[in-house]
């Protein structure tokens, strides 16, 4: 059985490759809402915004962020979804809820990822993404076969704007003001369980999702 899930998990936790697993083998829509705003053109107006904003590590403003999730919540099409990078507050865990009611959705289970702050600035400084497929890597951890190349696309993998130590101090911060407090909020819902973002993440998320 599926569960409709939100990951919160700090900035490099492993979020996005363990989607990817989900994405394959679960048929989950992952909706990732740092992906979804890296994918605007940064040559348009709304672009340059929004890349300005990611480069200090900062939050975009709600009402663009608000309005790519509502595409997507809107076009689920049945599929169960993951949460990725949303919501990011306490704000946006109110406005959350009532797009879920609006569009008849339940959110089912909480998984808060635990992952030590040295593998955390190991994931950033690593982490190289292929342009074309957006398979992650990481040169420390996950080398791709020849160094620098995407495995599956022949092409030359690059680094997020936002993956450098000075960004991730002010992104890790802001996890621990704003976004780690959700965890409560969560825990009174009953919907959290904790993982160790170390080892197995998958197969313990996989038990978790199967366990009634
Ligand atoms: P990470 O979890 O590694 O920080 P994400 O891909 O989730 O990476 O987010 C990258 C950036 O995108 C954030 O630092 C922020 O600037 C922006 N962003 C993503 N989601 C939100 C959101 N819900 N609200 C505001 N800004 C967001």
């Amino acid at each position: 059985m599926s569960k409709n899930i939100l990951f919160i998990a700090p900035p490099a936790g492993g979020k996005s490759t363990i989607c990817a697993r989900l994405v394959e083998n679960d048929g989950y829509i992952h909706i990732a809402t740092g992906n979804l705003l890296r994918d605007i053109d940064a040559s348009s107006d709304l672009g340059r915004k929004v890349q300005d904003k990611l480069s200090k590590g900062e939050f975009v403003d709600d009402d663009i962020v608000i309005e790519l999730l509502k595409n997507k919540l809107q076009n689920l099409n049945g599929k169960p979804f993951i949460l990725d990078g949303f919501p990011r507050n306490l704000h946006q865990a109110r406005v959350l809820e009532e797009l879920l009611n609006e569009y008849h959705l339940t959110l089912d289970l909480v998984i808060e990822l635990i992952v030590s702050e040295n593998t955390l600035l190991k994931r950033i400084t690593g982490r190289q993404i292929c342009p074309n497929c957006e398979r992650t890597y990481n040169k420390y951890f996950m080398p791709p076969r020849v160094s620098g190349i995407c495995d599956d696309c022949d092409v030359l993998l690059t680094s997020r704007i936002d993956d450098n130590e000075e960004t991730f101090k002010v992104r890790f911060d802001t996890y621990m003001k704003e976004t780690y407090p959700l965890i409560d909020y969560y825990r009174e819902k009953g919907l959290v369980v904790k993982i160790d973002g170390e080892d197995n993440i998958y197969e313990q998320i996989v038990s978790v999702i199967n366990d009634d």
